[in-house]
Protein backbone atom coordinates (compact mmCIF):
# COMPACT_ATOMS: atom_id res chain seq x y z
CA UNK A 1 0.00 0.00 0.00
CA UNK A 2 1.16 3.42 -1.31
CA UNK A 3 0.20 5.14 1.94
CA UNK A 4 1.32 2.72 4.56
CA UNK A 5 5.35 3.12 3.30
CA UNK A 6 4.61 7.26 3.35
CA UNK A 7 3.46 7.25 6.61
CA UNK A 8 6.29 5.16 7.50
CA UNK A 9 8.55 7.16 6.34
CA UNK A 10 6.50 10.66 7.60
CA UNK A 11 6.67 9.01 11.57
CA UNK A 12 10.52 8.43 10.90
CA UNK A 13 11.19 11.83 9.96
CA UNK A 14 8.58 12.96 13.03
CA UNK A 15 10.72 10.93 15.59
CA UNK A 16 13.70 12.32 14.56
CA UNK A 17 13.04 15.69 15.02
CA UNK A 18 11.01 14.90 18.23
CA UNK A 19 14.39 13.12 19.73
CA UNK A 20 16.53 15.80 18.14
CA UNK A 21 14.51 18.68 20.48
CA UNK A 22 13.50 16.71 23.33
CA UNK A 23 10.04 16.57 23.13
CA UNK A 24 8.15 13.88 24.42
CA UNK A 25 4.37 14.00 22.96
CA UNK A 26 3.40 14.69 19.02
CA UNK A 27 -0.31 17.11 18.78
CA UNK A 28 -0.56 17.40 15.20
CA UNK A 29 1.48 17.18 12.04
CA UNK A 30 0.99 19.05 8.94
CA UNK A 31 1.96 17.97 5.69
CA UNK A 32 1.10 19.23 1.92
CA UNK A 33 0.38 16.87 -0.39
CA UNK A 34 0.44 17.57 -4.23
CA UNK A 35 -2.76 15.74 -5.72
CA UNK A 36 -0.18 14.40 -8.33
CA UNK A 37 1.03 12.16 -5.64
CA UNK A 38 -2.22 9.91 -6.08
CA UNK A 39 -2.56 10.02 -2.30
CA UNK A 40 -5.53 9.26 -0.87
CA UNK A 41 -6.00 11.94 2.32
CA UNK A 42 -8.10 9.29 3.89
CA UNK A 43 -6.04 6.73 3.89
CA UNK A 44 -3.01 8.70 4.77
CA UNK A 45 -5.15 9.72 8.23
CA UNK A 46 -6.14 5.93 8.64
CA UNK A 47 -2.61 4.03 8.13
CA UNK A 48 -1.25 6.99 10.60
CA UNK A 49 -3.80 6.52 13.30
CA UNK A 50 -2.83 2.52 12.92
CA UNK A 51 1.37 3.56 13.36
CA UNK A 52 0.66 6.08 15.78
CA UNK A 53 -1.19 3.63 18.17
CA UNK A 54 0.62 2.57 21.36
CA UNK A 55 3.37 5.33 20.51
CA UNK A 56 4.45 8.49 21.44
CA UNK A 57 2.06 10.06 18.45
CA UNK A 58 -0.96 8.52 19.78
CA UNK A 59 -3.54 11.25 19.10
CA UNK A 60 -2.11 13.21 16.90
CA UNK A 61 -4.20 15.09 14.17
CA UNK A 62 -2.86 14.59 10.90
CA UNK A 63 -3.65 17.80 9.31
CA UNK A 64 -3.61 17.00 5.07
CA UNK A 65 -3.38 19.98 2.62
CA UNK A 66 -4.06 19.00 -0.68
CA UNK A 67 -2.07 21.04 -2.95
CA UNK A 68 -3.50 21.04 -7.01
CA UNK A 69 -1.50 19.85 -9.90
CA UNK A 70 -0.61 23.31 -11.76
CA UNK A 71 0.99 23.15 -15.12
CA UNK A 72 2.62 25.36 -17.82
CA UNK A 73 1.73 25.31 -21.23
CA UNK A 74 3.95 24.43 -23.52
CA UNK A 75 2.90 27.35 -26.20
CA UNK A 76 2.01 30.49 -24.21
CA UNK A 77 3.53 29.88 -20.75
CA UNK A 78 0.37 29.95 -18.89
CA UNK A 79 -0.20 28.25 -15.69
CA UNK A 80 -2.97 26.86 -15.03
CA UNK A 81 -5.12 23.84 -12.71
CA UNK A 82 -5.12 20.93 -14.02
CA UNK A 83 -7.73 18.41 -13.02
CA UNK A 84 -6.33 15.06 -11.73
CA UNK A 85 -9.57 13.08 -13.48
CA UNK A 86 -9.56 14.51 -16.63
CA UNK A 87 -7.29 15.44 -19.77
CA UNK A 88 -6.87 19.50 -18.53
CA UNK A 89 -5.46 21.59 -21.63
CA UNK A 90 -4.10 25.31 -21.67
CA UNK A 91 -7.29 27.60 -21.16
CA UNK A 92 -5.61 30.10 -23.39
CA UNK A 93 -4.43 28.24 -26.41
CA UNK A 94 -5.22 24.16 -25.76
CA UNK A 95 -1.73 23.30 -25.34
CA UNK A 96 -0.92 20.57 -23.03
CA UNK A 97 1.34 21.35 -19.81
CA UNK A 98 4.87 21.15 -20.21
CA UNK A 99 6.26 21.26 -16.72
CA UNK A 100 4.72 21.00 -13.47
CA UNK A 101 4.53 23.99 -11.39
CA UNK A 102 3.04 22.28 -8.12
CA UNK A 103 1.34 19.07 -7.34
CA UNK A 104 3.94 16.75 -6.69
CA UNK A 105 4.88 18.10 -2.86
CA UNK A 106 4.83 15.25 -0.16
CA UNK A 107 6.30 17.39 2.74
CA UNK A 108 6.24 17.82 6.30
CA UNK A 109 5.04 21.27 6.69
CA UNK A 110 4.80 21.79 10.49
CA UNK A 111 4.94 19.61 13.80
CA UNK A 112 2.75 20.73 16.82
CA UNK A 113 4.22 19.35 20.19
CA UNK A 114 3.99 19.14 24.06
ZN1 LIG B 1 -1.30 27.86 -23.77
Amino acid sequence: MHELSIVTSIIGIVRENMALHGVGRLKKIKIQVGEMTAVEPEALRFCFGICAEGTDMEGAILDIEEVPVIGQCVHCKKEFTLDRYSDSRCPECGGEAGNYVSGTELDIISMEVE
